[in-house]
């Protein structure tokens, strides 16, 4: 027999809502958020509008970066008197670049059920709507707001075939553009500004072209940048620094073999003499 949500107590409920719309919420969201003791609110004077829309009069607790060390024992001590929880951001889903990732981590380790509620996150719309390839895909959050460090980030990335996803806010989309730009070369991108909303722009464009235009500095920002697609000639690597490279990445060596000559598209067998005469 399945069990309903109301025989899971006491539960953490990780709730998405909108990003935007504020018809973008699932009835299954509505109904948790009618249902739980408390809810946990990134900024409850945000939350509170989206909870007025829907008439969902429930205490809310605010849970945000600053507060999250002093409001665990709080959430623990809610969940060991067997009160339900949901957990909501600002916008979109709990934990993907807002707080929530500490307080679910802690919830799970002290035993208590964790349930999502899917739903909106900035993410998957900025994905779909960007026409570039989707699957593989990695998704990098915002950059490091020092320069240094966040050039450093975007290097690490600049060989990897996934397409990247980068959410940055209105006043440094300038300079990230650029940044991409200067790191990964011209490549196809997607500018997503402001989903759901009034306002949505979605420009599908080049990193070349795109640092020559002028962007809103109002609003909210999703970049998606696809991965590459350039052939790697391994010019500079050898076979075995190739192989040594996998195993040190944790790969068994007959993983690494196979991994080797995929790269390479070298039969299996030429690549396991080579390794084997060198050993
Ligand atoms: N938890 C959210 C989610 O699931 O997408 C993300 C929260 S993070 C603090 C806020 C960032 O998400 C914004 O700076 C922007 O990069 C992105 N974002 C959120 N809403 C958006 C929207 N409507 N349009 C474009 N980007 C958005």
């Amino acid at each position: 027999m399945q069990k309903s949500f109301k025989d899971a107590k006491p539960t953490l409920y990780i709730v998405s809502t909108p990003i935007g719309n504020l018809k973008d919420i699932t009835y299954r969201a509505i109904e948790i958020l009618n249902f739980v003791d408390f809810i946990l609110a990134e900024d409850t004077r945000t939350s509170g509008v989206l909870l007025n829309h829907y008439h969902i009069k429930k205490p809310m607790l605010s849970y945000h970066e600053f507060n999250k060390d002093d409001q665990q024992s709080r959430i623990l001590n809610l969940l060991a008197e067997g009160k339900n929880l949901a957990l909501i951001s600002d916008a979109g889903t709990p934990g993907i670049s807002d707080p929530g990732y500490e307080i679910i981590k802690d919830v799970i380790q002290a035993n208590y059920h964790v349930v999502a509620i899917p739903g909106p996150s900035a993410i998957l719309a900025a994905l779909v709507t960007s026409g570039l390839i989707i699957q593989p895909f990695t998704y990098i959050g915002f950059l490091s707001r020092k320069k240094s460090q966040a050039k450093e980030m975007i290097n690490s990335y600049q060989n990897r075939r996934e397409t990247l996803v980068i959410y940055e806010s209105p006043n440094r989309i300038q300079s990230t553009l650029e940044l991409l730009h200067g790191c990964l070369g011209n490549r196809r991108i997607s500018i997503a500004r402001e989903l759901t909303k009034t306002f949505e722009t979605i420009i599908r464009t080049t990193l070349e072209e795109a640092c020559q235009m002028e962007h809103n500095p109002k609003g909210e920002y999703v970049i998606i940048v696809e991965g590459n697609h350039q052939k790697e000639t391994f010019e500079d690597e050898s076979i075995e620094d190739h192989y040594k490279r996998y195993v040190d990445m944790g790969y068994q060596e007959k993983d690494a073999i196979k991994a080797v000559a995929k790269d390479r598209e070298l039969p299996k067998n030429d690549v396991y003499q080579i390794i084997k005469n060198k050993h």
